[in-house]
């Protein structure tokens, strides 16, 4: 780690590409060092013009469903000396398909991986946050985690647990000096979902009318609202589900 930073470093989950990425990188760019966690173990690629933030990007390879790897992980960040500050747990994914012949294998993946792991992580980095003196775990959900959406039993359930993960934490590690919180993004225009949302797709359309703000998000947005949940003093804000979905999830 060699460019200054504010002695503080986050982990964010999932970090190779996508929200995960743009996360890491809105933390570097506000002065965090940032534990960047994928099976990859690749650092996120940085926007034009802004190479020197790599430094501050620390790539760890960690499988988050594997509990010695994130153990090896989280020491790794350790091993930096600098503040272990915060937690995002963001990695996920989303299998999808008709109930009535969704494996089972692939129920308990989605959960594992969305559910579980995001337990696992927190549990892990706890003894980080608090020799640190305090700190605040953001998990990723989903405004699915409200809704019922078809051929997304898994992916719904997986995300309405991270939302009771996150109220049961945050209630059981409170006066440990760590705060939780959910935030749930509606749909987020990422390297997976852009070809699928593409200005002519169908299903684009579809969303544009049906999202108040008038259309999926970058997933910059989101890397912003994360970032300030990091950056501002809100001590008394523990335990919610942050909803930033354009109002998809409350039009009726
Ligand atoms: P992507 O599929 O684009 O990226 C997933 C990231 O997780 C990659 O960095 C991947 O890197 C990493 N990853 C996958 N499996 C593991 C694993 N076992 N251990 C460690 N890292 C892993 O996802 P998105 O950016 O689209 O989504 C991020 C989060 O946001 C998820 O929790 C998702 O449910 C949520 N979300 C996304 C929405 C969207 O519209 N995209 C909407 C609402 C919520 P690697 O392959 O190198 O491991």
């Amino acid at each position: 780690m060699t460019a200054a930073t504010n002695g503080q470093i986050i982990v964010v989950t999932g970090a190779s590409r996508g929200i995960g990425a743009t996360i890491a990188t809105e933390l570097a760019r506000r002065g965090y060092a940032v534990g960047c966690l994928s099976r990859s173990g690749e650092r996120p690629a940085l926007p034009a013009g802004e190479d020197g933030l790599a430094s501050r990007l620390l790539p760890v390879r960690c499988d988050v469903t594997d509990e010695e790897s994130v153990r090896t992980a989280l020491a790794a960040v350790a091993d930096t000396k600098l503040r272990v500050r915060g937690l995002v747990n963001n990695a996920g994914v989303q299998l999808t398909g008709p109930s009535d012949r969704f494996a089972t294998k692939d129920f308990e993946k989605v959960m594992t991986m969305n559910a579980t792991a995001v337990f696992v992580v927190a549990r892990e980095a706890l003894p980080y946050l608090e020799a640190g003196g305090g700190g605040l775990i953001v998990n990723i959900g989903s405004f699915f985690e409200k809704l019922g959406v078809k051929g997304n039993a898994a992916y719904c359930a997986s995300k309405a647990a991270v939302g009771a993960i996150t109220r049961c934490l945050a209630v059981e590690w409170a006066s440990r000096g760590i705060r939780v919180l959910d935030v749930a993004p509606g749909v987020i225009l990422t390297d997976l979902t852009r070809e699928h949302l593409g200005p002519d797709s169908g299903v684009r359309k579809y969303l544009d009318k049906r999202i108040p703000v008038g259309a999926p998000s970058p997933p910059e947005p989101i890397a912003r609202l994360v970032a300030a949940l990091f950056c501002e003093d809100i001590p008394f804000l523990t335990g919610e589900t942050i909803t930033c979905d354009g109002g998809q999830s409350i039009a009726h």
